[in-house]
């Protein structure tokens, strides 16, 4: 069966992806108001009173700052971490039901098999997940200081892939950013830089199973990236170890102030939109 997804907002102002699978149908994040969410679900024509679940992957404001409010109005369950739960008790407000999930566990809604494993951030229990059914898997992880095995072993599979590209290691170097945000930025509970993740992403692919995977570079700073930038280090990194955009795969940055297009992945990853 099909799966569709589409990244309503990602970067450090705000992060929700869409996903759905048969009769099952996720936000991953909402770190976006709970209106802004709203416009943006409308925009690629999904109606969030058809959510099923709100997955949280660390309780930062730009993970969850809507959730509380979409969970309250439409009466969505929202799947966290223990501590990831404690952390945002105060931010998300009063909720009915609470769905703890531990850092590496694997459960189904549905036909969709979700995993969640561990990242390394400065949150109180940060993960990452992976989605899949029989034919489908999409991998996502962003905010992560550096690159464990755990990771690079939950993303082995894909066919379509969110990866944090944050920042450019000169524009942080030489930004106006203070330097205690700076080192912060930098550490091993910060985030990827372009390049750290050009080099390990064809590690990554290597791996996937479909022979036209979609790549979204994630999570992308305001202030110490562009996409361009972001999108020409990964695809020189990937030249070098022989993949071609377009032929071998789809590199895309994931959009911050508009929704972008709905895709949807079948088993021969033939998406929707190719461009
Ligand atoms: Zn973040
Ligand atoms: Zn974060």
């Amino acid at each position: 069966m099909a799966l569709e997804i589409a990244v309503l907002a990602s970067g450090s102002s705000g992060n929700a992806i869409y996903l759905n699978e048969g009769n099952i149908t996720l936000l991953i994040d909402a770190g976006l108001s709970g209106k802004e969410i709203e416009r943006r679900m409308k925009k690629i024509a999904r109606n969030p009173a058809d959510l099923d679940a709100l997955l949280i992957t660390h309780e930062h404001g730009d993970h969850i700052k809507g959730a509380g409010v979409l969970a309250r109005r439409y009466n969505i369950p929202i799947y966290a971490t223990e501590g990831t739960w404690k952390a945002a008790e105060k931010k998300l407000g009063k909720l009915k039901s609470r769905q703890k999930r531990l850092t590496k566990e694997r459960w189904q809604l549905g036909g969709l098999t979700i995993e969640s494993f561990p990242i390394p951030h400065d949150a109180a229990e940060p993960v990452g997940y992976t989605f899949s059914n029989e034919e489908i898997k999409v991998g996502l992880a962003t905010d992560m200081g550096y690159i464990t095995s755990e990771i690079t072993e939950a993303l082995q599979g894909l066919d379509c892939l969110l990866l944090e590209a944050n920042h450019d290691l000169d524009l942080l170097r030489e930004g106006s950013y203070p330097v205690r945000l700076k080192r912060r930025i930098r550490s091993e509970g910060g985030h990827l830089s372009n390049e750290e993740t050009a080099r390990w992403l064809p590690e990554i692919l290597a791996s996937s199973r479909s022979n036209y995977p979609v790549v979204f570079l994630s999570h992308l700073s305001a202030e110490n990236n562009r996409p361009e930038l972001a999108y020409l280090t990964v695809k020189n990194s990937l030249k070098e170890a022989g993949y071609n955009i377009g032929d071998d795969l789809i590199l895309k940055c994931a959009p911050r102030r508009e929704p972008g297009k709905l895709l949807v992945l079948d088993n021969l990853c033939q998406e929707g939109e190719k461009s």
